[in-house]
Order: structure tokens, then C-alpha cells, then sequence
């Protein structure tokens, strides 16, 4: 068998020129454009690369796109008052800090800041603990493009199996909230886990975020079995080039697989969905608007 190939930057683009269809809509029938600020603080050049992508799909969606860079030395005060100030801005419906951030800011508390209405990124307390008790909110940008690639792959998810490699708070936790939402069975893995390839060969869906370059074996694959690798892990071949891999043995687990997520092209375009998603969906709450998508 080999496994279909689940086209996560081909759906990514179908989702975005809806956003960008329901943003026109939004400015005709409201005279509303949404807004997402960015803050960067630092100069870590990756995080750069993720501000300017963002910056440029959210110019594509015609969502208005504000960036705040600020150095490395900034102390969390200023930046707290910079957050209170986006916070306060009718023009800013989505506020996104990019992590990570210096070792003398506390992230948290950071991100706990932000208007709970304003958190594109889903990452508030405030919104972590409403997917946990199944209340309303805005949903982490990465955990939610896999459960869209995964309704679009396998329609009802109920009643699957579905093991996470990962329990980090933005990726593993709310991917299992997500899932447990839709009346899968959940197992969650991390790094104590024993037995591992145990544990993911009783995965209908498998869902890698370890960040650990084609950690999962081909023979950890139940077979049929649908698989989603959010990890993004660049090596250096024998021969000195260097590649980006994902979590998981892509040629391998595909011989067994039923569907997978290259690297790249698999979950990363559907993370930027999805933040313009949030983005469109705050906007529509802060102002009482439906959203429908
Ligand atoms: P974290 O480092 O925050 O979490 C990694 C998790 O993996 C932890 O829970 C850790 O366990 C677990 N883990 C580590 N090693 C093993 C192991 N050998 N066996 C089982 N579990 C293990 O990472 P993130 O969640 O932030 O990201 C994970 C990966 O996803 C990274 O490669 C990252 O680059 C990628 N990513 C991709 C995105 C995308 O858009 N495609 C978005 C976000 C992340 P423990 O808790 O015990 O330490």
C-alpha cells in the first residue's frame, strides 16, 4: 500500500481565498477590515521568516497586518505596556507574540496579557480552559489545521483511536482536546512514555509533535492508519546539504499508512490558515458579527 499524500498546502490555499472572500464580504456589509498585530521581540532570524510569511498572507487575505519589533533587551514592562496599548486598539482584532521570546521575559505571563478576545494564537489560559471544558473560543492555529485536514481526510472522526506524540501546551494538549471533541479516543505520548511504538501502533490517527527528525519508524504505523507530522526538523545529510524532515520516516510509515503529511507542505501552510482564520473569527466576535467559514 502506498499511503495518500494529504496535500496540506493545496487545502491551505483553498481555506485562505475563502478568508480572503469573507473579508471582502466583511468590509462591504460592515466597512470592517481585521486586523492582526505582531510583536517581535529580538532578532532571532527564524521567528524574522515567520513574521514576514505572516505579514504577507495576511496582505493576500486582505486582513491589515501591524508589526511592533522591539530588541532583545526589552524589559517584559515595556512589553506589557505595548500589549495593553494593541489591546486597547479598535483597529487590532488579533494580537500574536512570536516565541519564543528572551529568557527574562515570562511567556505566560505575556501572552496572558492579551485581551482573551484578541488571542489569534490561542495560547490565554483563558482560552486553554475553555476548549478544555467545551466552551466557545479561539483555538490553537496548528491543532486546529490538523482536525480540518483530518475531517477532510477521514469525514467522522468518532469512535478513532488517536495517539499524540508531544503534550506541549500548543501543540499535544489542545490537539487532544480537539480530538476528544469529536468522540475520538485519546492517547497522549511525551518523552516518559515507555513502549512507545506500542502506544502508536493502536492509532487509527497518528499525530507526531515531538520535534525530532524521522523519530517514528515505519513499523510504528498501525497499518491503514491516517498520519498527520506537525514536526519541523532541519538536518544536514552525508553529502553536507541540508533538508527540512518531519517527526516521522516519511517513505517508511507511508508503505503502511492509509494517508499522510509530507514535510513540508503538510501542517505548516495550515498553521498560517488558520491564523488568518482566527484573526477573521475575532474580528466577527469583538464586533457581534456571525462567523460562518
Ligand atoms: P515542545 O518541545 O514544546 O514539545 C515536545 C514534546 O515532545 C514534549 O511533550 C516532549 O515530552 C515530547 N517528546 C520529546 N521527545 C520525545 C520522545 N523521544 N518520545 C516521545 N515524546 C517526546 O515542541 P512543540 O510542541 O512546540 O513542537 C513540536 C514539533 O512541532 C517541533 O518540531 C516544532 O518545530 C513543530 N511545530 C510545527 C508547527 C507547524 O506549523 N508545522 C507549529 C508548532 C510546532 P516531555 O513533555 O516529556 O518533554
Amino acid at each position: 500500500m502506498t499511503a495518500k499524500r494529504i496535500d496540506g498546502k493545496a487545502f491551505a490555499a483553498t481555506l485562505r481565498a475563502s478568508i480572503a472572500d469573507a473579508v471582502t464580504q466583511l468590509n462591504t456589509s460592515h466597512n470592517l477590515t481585521p486586523g492582526l498585530a505582531v510583536i517581535l521581540v529580538g532578532e532571532d532570524p527564524a521567528s524574522a521568516v515567520y513574521v514576514r510569511n505572516k505579514r504577507k498572507a495576511c496582505a493576500e487575505a486582505g486582513i491589515a497586518s501591524f508589526e511592533t519589533i522591539l530588541p532583545a533587551s526589552t524589559t517584559q514592562d515595556a512589553l506589557l505596556r505595548e500589549i495593553a496599548r494593541l489591546n486597547a486598539d479598535d483597529a487590532v482584532h488579533g494580537i500574536l507574540v512570536q516565541l519564543p521570546l528572551p529568557a527574562h521575559i515570562d511567556a505566560q505571563a505575556v501572552i496572558n496579557a492579551i485581551d482573551p478576545a484578541k488571542d489569534v494564537d490561542g495560547f490565554h489560559v483563558i482560552n486553554a480552559g475553555r476548549l478544555a471544558v467545551g466552551q466557545p473560543g479561539l483555538v490553537p492555529c496548528t491543532p486546529l489545521g490538523c482536525l480540518l485536514l483530518l475531517r477532510d481526510t477521514l469525514g467522522s472522526l468518532a469512535g478513532k483511536h488517536a495517539v499524540i506524540l508531544g503534550r506541549s501546551n500548543i501543540v499535544g494538549k489542545p490537539m487532544a482536546q480537539l480530538l476528544l471533541r469529536e468522540s475520538c479516543t485519546v492517547t497522549i505520548c511525551h518523552s516518559r512514555t515507555e513502549q512507545l511504538s506500542q502506544e502508536t501502533r493502536r492509532g487509527d490517527i497518528l499525530i507526531a509533535a515531538i520535534g525530532k527528525p524521522e523519530y517514528v519508524r515505519g513499523d510504528w504505523i498501525k497499518p491503514g492508519a491516517t498520519v498527520l507530522d506537525v514536526g519541523i526538523n532541519r538536518i544536514t545529510r552525508d553529502d553536507g546539504s541540508s533538508a527540512l524532515v518531519g517527526d516521522v520516516d516519511y517513505k517508511a510509515a507511508s508503505a503502511r499508512a492509509h494517508a499522510i503529511t509530507p514535510v513540508p507542505g503538510g501542517i505548516g501552510p495550515m498553521t498560517i490558515a488558520c491564523l488568518l482564520r482566527n484573526t477573521l473569527e475575532a474580528a466577527c466576535a469583538i464586533h457581534g458579527i456571525a462567523f460562518t467559514l
